[in-house]
């Protein structure tokens, strides 16, 4: 890794903290945390640039923790992120650091929850507040937060609230908030816009930059899987079972309780796994390490400070199950294979999210790292019948087969059946414990992000300044009479089933994204829900191409949802709605002008509330 810092005890924090750090199993910091967590606890403003999964929640959280007075009940710190998601990950994360601070109380405010509950809570006190921009805004102009306490201010994600429009209320918010307090601005990027926000609200700020070096690895293979439709410990049992020349692995994970839960679950599997982190004497890391050299051990989970400097020459892959933080923490870890000249194989999870990150480590090694189709049901069974059979050809092989080829016969005789039957019998018996053919389903191709799939802003909920905030004003379909379309004011991301064909009239759109913008359908899905304000269940098949992607929405669509729609970007590229009336995939020819009031939508057929 890359910071002369090791432990969190060297950064200043108080005990209590460091005492909650150990329970729930963060064991070094983050870079971004080692540089960050001085700087904010001497008070300074800070800004701080690194990617997604970096570690950035505990960076500010830790600081803003230690100077809330619990006594207090009175908002002392402001955590504005983009989307309600991202809220209330925040203030899960809070929390969990505050096991350790009787009394503490973290709030989340966001769009689409109820006032009564919000007012309610926000009356009962809460030291942190964690919410989006408009909602924020809101509760302000009511009177409803008051933010004379406040000591610490985080813009969480900037560069997501800029790209998602939010870039102004977040000003207002900034000119509202008193004098005297800390701010510290997290971003991936830094673009115009958010350097002069930076510029005009934040106190000489000290800026933190993650920089990725380069490296060269060496001859890798390295190959990723995008975590997608099943939990991560079925891909990776499931991986592991059909790689070539599968020797050993050691898989990194991030915390030492995951090293110890992954090792149980795996050993549960068959595997012969075990945990190696920092809770470990080094008596019995080093035992753990001459299992793995013997044989006695397969598979070791470790954090990476645990793993450092292993050499065991028989560890053919290195799975990346947790993402690292930083590009060098990457090549440290698959540095664990391909040693003593042989080949080794590196495998990496990265959650939708996390994407970014990958591309990083690309950059960063010169190397494409090329996508890995997780194997099917019947590849894992036709591995395991081709094991078996190579099995039973070695049997074949040695001598001695004379008393059981008796046997054989003995049976096939008093039964009346053939030798085949027999032997089927005898191969149904022999794979007892490891069946050929393996349970559980295959994932489907497009199912919907579960919670950590999603991507802040895609999803996230767009919110409206209060001054337009008119719940009405956006045409609003119920679904009295049953499953029609409906265009409502505010996208309710829970309820996203596996998508149905929707039935009823559907009009294909084409839009002028596609995969080499590095689109995903979900993406496509959650823009348009967001922006049209469709439910997502009511929109069609989506067809992705290189260029540009079509998709399907109910006909009808309310003016309003129409413009919302012309003005859409999708990470950061004009959609260019229009009505496609070409094949998929193929030319266009014979489009119409995209609009929502003469373009071909039949605006009666909704009705007007
Ligand atoms: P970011 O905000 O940069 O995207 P998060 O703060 O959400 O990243 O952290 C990503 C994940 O890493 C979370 O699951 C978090 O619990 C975990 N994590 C953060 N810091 C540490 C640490 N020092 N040790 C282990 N896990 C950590
Ligand atoms: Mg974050």
């Amino acid at each position: 890794m890359s910071t002369s810092v090791e432990s969190f005890a060297d950064l200043g924090l108080s005990d209590t903290l460091l005492q909650t750090l150990t329970q729930i199993g963060y064991e070094t910091p983050s870079p971004i945390q080692a540089q960050c967590i001085p700087v904010l606890l001497e008070g300074h403003d800070l800004i701080g640039m690194a990617q997604t999964g970096t570690g950035k929640t505990a960076a500010f959280a830790l600081p803003l923790m230690e100077q809330i007075d619990v006594k207090v009940s009175k908002p002392q710190a402001l955590i504005l992120t983009p989307t309600r998601e991202l809220a209330i990950q925040v203030a899960e994360a809070l929390q969990s650091y505050a096991k350790n601070l009787p009394g503490f109380h973290v709030l989340p405010i966001y769009g689409g929850q109820s006032y009564t509950i919000q007012l309610k809570q926000l009356s009962r006190g809460a030291h942190v507040i964690v919410g989006t921009p408009g909602r924020v805004m809101d509760h302000l102009e009511r009177k409803t937060l008051n933010l004379d306490n406040l000591k610490t201010l985080v813009l969480d994600e900037a560069d997501e609230m800029l790209r998602m429009g939010f870039i102004d209320d977040v000003e207002w918010i900034l000119e509202r908030t008193p004098e005297q307090h800390q701010t510290a601005l997290f971003s991936a990027t830094m673009p115009e816009q958010i350097r002069r926000v930076a510029q005009k609200y934040l106190v000489e700020p000290r800026e933190i930059k993650i920089k990725s070096a380069t490296a060269t690895v060496a001859a890798i293979r390295q190959v990723y899987w995008q975590v997608s439709g099943m939990h991560k410990l079925d891909a990776l049992t499931r991986i592991l079972e059909v790689e070539d020349n599968f020797d050993a692995a050691i898989i990194f994970v991030r915390t030492k309780t995951a090293t110890v839960e992954l090792a149980d679950k795996l050993n549960a599997r068959g595997y012969a796994a075990a945990a190696l982190n920092g809770d470990l004497n080094q008596q019995m890391r080093e035992r753990v390490i001459e299992q793995l050299k013997s044989g006695a051990l397969d598979i070791v989970i470790a954090t990476d400070v645990a793993a450092r400097g292993i050499d065991v020459p028989r560890v053919s892959h290195v799975v990346n199950y947790d993402i690292p933080y930083d590009t060098e923490a990457y090549v440290h870890r698959i540095g664990r294979t391909g040693r003593a000249g042989r080949t080794g194989n590196a495998i990496l999870f990265v959650a939708p999210r996390e994407i970014r990150m990958l591309r990083t480590i690309e950059r960063a090694t010169r190397q494409p790292i090329a996508p890995l189709t997780l194997p099917s049901r019947a590849d894992v069974t036709n591995k395991r019948v081709a094991d078996f059979k190579q099995k039973v050809v070695e049997v074949l092989a040695a001598e001695g087969l004379d008393f059981f080829a008796n046997i054989v016969s003995q049976i096939a005789e008093e039964q009346n059946v053939g030798a085949e039957e027999v032997a089927a019998a005898l191969a149904m018996m022999a794979q007892e414990g490891k069946p050929l053919q393996i349970a559980g389903e295959d994932p489907a191709p497009a199912r919907p992000a579960t919670r950590d799939d999603r991507r802040p802003g895609v999803f996230g909920e767009r919110e409206r300044k209060p001054g337009f905030e008119s719940r009405g004003e956006r045409p609003r379909f119920d679904d009295r009479n049953g499953d029609k379309p409906r265009y409502e004011d505010r996208p309710r991301r829970e309820d996203r089933p596996a998508r149905p064909a929707p039935s009823g009239d559907m009009v294909r759109y084409r839009i002028d994204v596609g995969r080499e913008h590095g689109v995903e359908v979900r993406d496509i899905v959650g823009a348009i829900a967001n922006e049209a304000g469709i439910e997502s269940r009511f929109i069609g098949r989506i067809g992705l191409y290189e260029e540009s992607s079509t998709v399907e929405l109910p006909a009808g669509m309310p003016a309003e949802a129409a413009n919302a729609l012309k003005r859409t970007r999708i990470r950061g590229v004009p959609i260019n709605i229009r009505q496609d009336e070409g094949r998929p995939g193929g030319s266009f020819g014979g489009e119409r002008k995209f609009d929502g009031e003469r373009g071909g939508f039949k605006k009666k057929k909704f009705g007007d509330r």
